[in-house]
């Protein structure tokens, strides 16, 4: 919201009444007297002075629309429509490109992103190619039916939930000793004490610092010697209280999924699904994210029953002159 200017606030509006009268009485204009030469001069200096303020009215407007100097300091501008689709708010994209090495989940059945084309310009006078991909690949949503029955598939999220505040809980820190570390409660409200509080219906991103091993995909699965996975996650405690206190939209991170590496029975994936959230897995570039004041728009594919799909996430930063 824009704040009152203090041009606007100085001005001494009198409430109609009173205050009035008493202006028409100094400018010498009686009520109840016939118009004469003299108060045709009175009544032009009233309207000299009407145009006047009105003019300082609009003066002030205009200097309430522009953020005023407030304390001899430039108060940024809340962020508009206007400014985003005028390219003027800073906007990073969340999502790794598709290929035939992006990383995916390890699992029976799942097969690599494939691309082939169609025809060319050279033989057809046209390009065009045909992609096949497990829905969980690569940048992805998973909807709350991936885990959990009876619930909202990919296509049926209301678009209301795909634009959401964001904010980043760094936890690379412990994740560089642990690569087996969760996201804990503790972390949260660590987080909520320097940054306040995360606003209803954002949506919680994690940097692990893990996406640093995107392109060496068997490093980013990190197998031990007996297959077991191992990469940070979210703990169920953490996601609990998200979804409870914060009424989060859902949460997100930069490794192969919502719950560790080491999780047999996946808590996280059941706590987001049973309450219609929504996962955001093998994100890309959080570190160039401030902890909150961006926005996030989550663009998943519409596949129809989808489980999750291939998703552009973006992330839309407040103006560079902004003070928060
Ligand atoms: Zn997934």
């Amino acid at each position: 919201m824009a704040k009152r200017s203090p041009i606007l606030a100085a001005q001494p509006l009198s409430p109609a009444g009173s205050g009035g009268a008493t202006g028409f009485t100094e400018l010498g204009f009686q009520g109840g007297d016939v118009v004469t030469a003299g108060n045709l001069i009175a009544m032009m200096r009233l309207i000299w002075m009407l145009l006047a303020l009105a003019g300082g009215l609009i003066f002030a407007v205009i200097l309430d629309a522009a953020e005023p100097l407030q304390n001899g300091q430039q108060v940024a501008q809340a962020p508009t429509l206007t400014d985003l689709t005028g390219g003027r708010l800073p906007i990073v994209d969340l999502s790794w490109p598709l290929n035939a090495e992006s990383v995916f989940w390890p699992g029976d059945g799942y097969e690599p992103f494939k691309l082939r084309d169609i025809a060319t310009l050279e033989k057809d006078g046209v390009n065009s190619k045909a992609f096949s991909s497990p829905e969980h690949l690569g940048t992805h949503l998973d909807a709350p039916s991936h885990f959990e029955a009876g619930r909202l598939s990919v296509d049926r999220l209301p678009s209301e939930s795909l634009f959401a505040p964001g904010v980043v809980v760094d936890i690379s820190g412990p994740v560089g000793a642990d690569p087996d570390y969760q996201v804990s409660l503790e972390d949260i409200r660590r987080f909520e004490q320097m940054h306040g509080a995360i606003p209803h219906g954002a949506v919680v991103l994690a940097y692990t610092g893990w996406s640093r091993f995107w392109k060496i995909p068997a490093r980013y699965q990190n197998r031990d010697m007996r297959g077991q996975l191992h990469f940070p996650g979210f703990s169920a405690e953490a996601v609990d209280f998200l979804i409870r206190e914060r009424d989060v939209r859902g949460v997100g991170l930069d490794t192969l999924s919502v719950d560790r590496g080491l999780s047999r029975d996946f808590p996280v994936h059941h706590l987001l699904g049973k309450a219609e959230r929504y996962g955001l897995e093998n994100l890309a570039s959080l570190d160039k994210l401030p902890p909150t004041g961006f926005a996030l728009f989550v663009a998943p594919m519409k596949i129809e029953t989808g489980t999750g799909g291939p998703t552009r996430v973006f992330a839309i930063l407040p103006s560079p002159n902004s003070s928060e």
